[in-house]
């Protein structure tokens, strides 16, 4: 349970009126289809979740991060992809968030809050030889005067093939390693720019993951976020913003799954009995509910740290939200895939038919295991937190 500012508890409830209302007649079709859903993505426009982080003065609505998890949450209890769109969105604002000038941010917010049109931003750090090991990504910007030229290729970018904006981190200075990463935002209609193949998916179907190939792609310094060399702190700052986020989207979809098996649980008769008067399915419920519970206390503990606005990446760490963010991430993913394949189990044959929503889910929390760093990368980052400690 959350005891949620009245703010807070507004958006949460437009939140859930809108995946009820607009998200759950969709959400079979769009995992059916695979079609990206425009329509849902204007209905998000006009609710203000695509600018929901922006300051008021760009025409945002002044959220923040505990504003994002709830919107994700209530979404993903319905339809994980139909979540992915508008997280993959805000991830790929969090760098210009955490690091463009004033300039740059009339320039670029302007665009994400204009009503007129959706406009979808993706983050684009994954390479197809540079995956976990993000930091020996091949993508270069080679300065000559004036100008970066941009070469190389993303790969697995959420909203790629959609959006018209993308974050971006390549080299700039390759000797230097993770200091010689810079970031830039690139917009699609660049001369260069070349959306490449998008995947097949086992879930999340109805969100794309695509190549973004970049071919000399002319740059100018106002590309340029932050300083050159900063880019991967922004990468890591912008990914100690989002986990909590996966994590919400996590916790949306362990008790999108939670609401259907209890429900199928207690119509569903065998033996002469609902299926929730057995004490197996009684036990395995109650620890569906407490590791579902759990997890989002944590999600919302990091949220509500991330919410001082310390968006530097050592005075993070020196808060300690860098690992309660991978906590947040790595158990809020753990318990949604535990919590969808008990609720399949639950479903019994059933379950696993594309009848019932919850193989869906299933499939989709997959995911949050693998993206915004694999959970084996999250218990490396929470690991080094622990020892950093007790180093000299
Ligand atoms: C649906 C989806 C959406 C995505 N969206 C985006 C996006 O919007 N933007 C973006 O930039 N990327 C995105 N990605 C890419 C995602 O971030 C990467 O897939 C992820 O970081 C893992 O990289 P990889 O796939 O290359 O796996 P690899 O790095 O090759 O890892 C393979 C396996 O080895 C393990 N492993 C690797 N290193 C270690 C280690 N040191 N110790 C222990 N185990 C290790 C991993 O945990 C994993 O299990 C998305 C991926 C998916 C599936």
């Amino acid at each position: 349970m959350l005891n949620l500012s009245e703010k807070h508890s507004m958006i949460q409830k437009i939140a859930e009126k809108l995946a009820k209302e607009k998200v759950a007649p969709r959400a079979k079709e769009i995992d059916k289809t695979g079609a990206f859903p425009w329509d849902l993505v204007d209905i998000y426009k006009k609710h203000g979740f695509l600018y929901l982080m922006l300051p008021e003065k760009f025409g945002g609505l002044d959220g923040d991060i505990t504003s994002l998890c709830l919107v994700i949450e209530e979404l993903a209890k319905i339809s994980g992809a139909s979540s992915l769109i508008p997280l993959a969105h805000n991830v790929g604002i969090m760098p210009i968030m955490v690091s463009a000038n004033d300039e740059q941010k009339e320039y670029l917010y302007s665009k994400i809050a204009d009503p007129e049109r959706p406009y979808l931003v993706a983050f684009a750090l994954t390479e197809p030889e540079a995956g976990s090991d993000a930091s020996h990504m091949r993508t270069t910007a080679t300065r000559d005067g004036e100008y970066y030229y941009l070469n190389g290729k993303k790969s697995m970018i959420t909203n790629g093939a959609n959006a018209q904006l993308y974050s971006v981190f390549a080299n700039t200075n390759p000797k230097l390693r993770t200091n010689g990463i810079s970031a830039f935002f690139v917009e699609r209609d660049y001369p260069g720019v070349i959306i490449g193949k998008s995947e097949d998916k086992m879930g999340m179907i109805g969100s794309d993951i695509t190549e973004i190939v970049f071919d000399n792609v002319r740059l100018s310094k106002d590309n340029l976020l932050g300083k050159e060399g900063e880019g991967w702190n922004i990468a890591m700052s912008t990914l100690n913003l989002s986990r909590p986020a996966v994590g919400a989207q996590a916790v949306g979809l362990a008790q999108g799954a939670l609401d259907f098996s209890t429900e199928y649980a207690w119509k569903r008769v065998q033996f002469g009995q609902k299926l929730a008067d057995f004490e197996g399915i009684q036990f395995m419920v109650a620890d569906m509910a407490t590791h579902v519970e759990a997890a989002r206390a944590l999600v919302y503990d990091a949220a509500h740290l991330l919410d001082m606005k310390v968006y530097e990446r050592d005075k993070m760490s020196a808060i300690g939200v860098d690992k309660l963010s991978a906590m947040a991430k790595v158990y809020s993913a753990d318990v949604a895939m535990k919590v969808t394949t008990d609720a399949v189990q639950i479903l019994g044959g059933y379950g696993y038919t594309k009848e019932y929503p919850v193989e869906r889910m299933m499939r989709d929390a997959k995911a949050t295991q693998i993206y915004e760093g694999t959970n084996q990368i999250q218990r490396i980052v929470i690991a080094r937190d622990i020892f950093r400690h007790f180093m000299p």
